[in-house]
């Protein structure tokens, strides 16, 4: 009788461990992804957010509460291609994401840029994917065939880049605020040579290491997003030090702008 009580017992409680699960991660509630690769790109984000809870996956920690009123989800996910592509990838999975902002800051390209101004990404692309043969390097698309990307590019949100580069444009002033392409490698540049190569073949505004894996998931996910860069450097032979020197401060800059933007989302 007891056996058979445990029995009759058990479909129920494996009913209620999955609702309370689900009620978890998985539930329907719309959020703002906000994604960094470094602490110093989202400390005031996550010291402006009325936190709910912390859920740790996959070594990630995905803060989620209400920033500027609105639900969000803001994860560190860690320098370079791969760390921000897993990072993404299992917000979009474990979330109900409506739209992604990356926040970050990024080397600067043309000259008219100074650092600390913003650059609002239009498209992304991945300057250093390709081949090596005997001539040396020479640049492919990513994953031709796969992707669901037109041509070389993957394409931002055209609304999100329009509210970011006006917010930008409040925050830093008109004559600090770009936008256009950013090039995505997995390398620190501090190369002026490589810079002038950035500009040429890709007519790149900056150049950073996470903004296309951002730009290819969500792309493949039909998520629009963003990526907004602050300059912390030039990315030339000074960048190592300029970077130490204007990273905490550029990485701010970004912040604020997401901060501004999610009253307008
Ligand atoms: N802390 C590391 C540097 C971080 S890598 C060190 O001490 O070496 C630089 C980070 O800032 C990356 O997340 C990248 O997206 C961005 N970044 C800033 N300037 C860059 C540059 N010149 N080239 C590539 N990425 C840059």
């Amino acid at each position: 009788m007891k056996r058979l009580f445990k029995i009759s017992l058990m479909p129920l409680i494996i009913f209620f461990i999955f609702i309370v699960s689900s009620c978890d991660r998985n539930d329907k509630k719309e959020y703002i992804g906000i994604i960094s690769a470094m602490d110093n790109e989202i400390e005031i984000l996550v010291n402006e957010t009325e936190v709910e809870r912390i859920d740790e996956i996959g070594g990630i920690d995905y803060i989620i509460g209400k920033l500027a009123n609105k639900n969000v989800v803001i994860a560190k996910a860690g320098i370079g291609k791969i760390r921000s592509s897993s990072g993404i990838t299992s917000m979009i999975n474990n979330y109900n994401i409506s739209k992604v902002l990356f926040t970050g800051v990024a080397g600067g390209i043309l000259d008219s840029e100074k650092i600390l101004d913003v650059v609002v990404a239009t498209k992304l692309v991945e300057h250093d994917y390709g081949r090596i043969e005997n001539s040396g390097f020479i640049w492919t698309k990513g994953d031709p065939g796969i992707s669901k990307s037109e041509g070389d590019y993957y394409e931002c949100d055209s609304k999100l880049v329009n509210l970011a580069y006006e917010v930008a444009q409040e925050v830093v002033g008109e004559n600090h605020t770009f936008k256009g392409v950013i090039a995505t490698g997995d390398q620190f540049v501090a190369n002026e040579e490589y810079v002038k190569k950035l500009e040429e073949d890709f007519d790149a505004y900056a150049c950073e290491m996470e903004g296309a894996s951002i730009a290819v998931v969500c792309t493949n996910y039909d998520i629009p997003f963003v990526v907004i860069r602050t300059l912390s450097d030039k990315a030339d032979g000074n960048a190592h030090e300029s970077y130490e020197e204007f990273s905490d401060e550029a990485a701010i800059n970004s912040s604020l702008i997401i901060i501004k933007m999610l009253s307008s989302l």
